[in-house]
């Protein structure tokens, strides 16, 4: 079973209502069986929802407390990614989840690069920190930039 980013096949649970459609990432997945699920949702965020960044580090260090989730109106999220983030690990277990491929540049899915306080940085979200911690192997997809034959892997 492969879990993915529930905006990447096309559901429209971005923070701003639109989904983030990767056609040659369905291609990918045309003869897979395949979890969508969207972490801000499973944590209670609505949609659309104020956009957000992690504030003081990336998604490990919001997994240690070490730093937060913040939306544009001062609002501290950082409870509701983590239970999206939980709520995840608990699917992928559940489903058997070999390995998973989320939506580059965002505070819960991010792989390689995620939105904080100092714009656009280098990092992980907070769900792919923790899925990462616990062993899944996850793979970085941005729609419109992604050669998805030499898709970048990141284990760790
Ligand atoms: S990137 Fe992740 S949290 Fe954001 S809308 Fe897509 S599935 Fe949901």
């Amino acid at each position: 079973m492969i879990l993915v980013s529930a905006c990447l096949i096309g559901l429209k649970c971005r923070y701003d209502g639109t989904n983030a459609l990767c056609r040659e990432l369905m291609d990918k997945l045309k003869n897979e069986k395949f979890l969508p699920v969207c972490p801000e949702q499973l944590g209670g965020l609505s949609t659309p929802r104020p956009p957000v960044v992690i504030v003081g580090g990336d998604g490990f260090d919001v997994l240690k407390l070490k730093a937060r989730v913040v939306n544009e109106k001062g609002q501290d999220v950082t409870f509701n990614f983590l239970k999206g983030a939980k709520k995840t690990l608990e699917m992928a277990e559940t489903f058997g989840v070999t390995h998973c491929y989320l939506k580059e540049k965002s505070p819960s899915c991010g792989v390689n690069l995620i939105y904080t306080d100092q714009g656009l940085t280098s990092g992980v979200g907070v769900t792919t920190a923790l899925l990462l911690k616990n062993g899944y192997k996850v793979i970085g997809i941005q729609p419109g930039e992604t050669d998805l034959e030499n898709l970048q892997c990141v284990m760790r």
